[in-house]
């Protein structure tokens, strides 16, 4: 009972390949069909768990980058901007710099045309 950290892993199939090997040394339509059958449903035992299993993490990775929870409530949510929950803004890394120079912008442009507009206005008043 040796204990494996990872218990998806599985012993090479040496004696699978062995047999194999016999049956391909060995001539014959027989032998070559059931090393077809052999070889299709070991490599699907073998493979099917491997891909699942890696299949699965990809996925899990995948979710995980996605996966945000929220520094207010915890509240975990994937690929939004704010917290369904509590409304908390998330993804702090990327955009508020980026977001307050644009309002500055914005409201930079407003005071100058109403500044033109009250300059227009006392140039009519006189
Ligand atoms: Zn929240």
């Amino acid at each position: 009972m040796s204990s494996h950290p990872d218990g998806m892993q599985r012993p090479i199939p040496w004696l699978w390949i062995l047999l194999a090997g016999l049956l391909l040394l060995a001539p014959g339509p027989a032998g070559r069909l059931l090393l077809d059958l052999l070889g299709g449903i070991t490599l699907t035992v073998l493979l099917l768990p491997v891909l699942l299993g890696v299949g699965g993490l990809v996925a899990w990775k995948v979710l995980q980058s996605r996966l945000k929870p929220c520094p207010a409530c915890g509240f975990v949510s994937a690929g939004s901007a704010q917290c369904p929950s509590c409304g908390a803004v998330l993804g702090q890394e990327q955009g508020p710099a980026s977001s307050n120079e644009d309002v500055d912008a914005s409201s930079a442009t407003i005071d100058v045309s109403s500044v033109e507009v009250e300059v227009m206005d006392q140039s009519d008043g006189n």
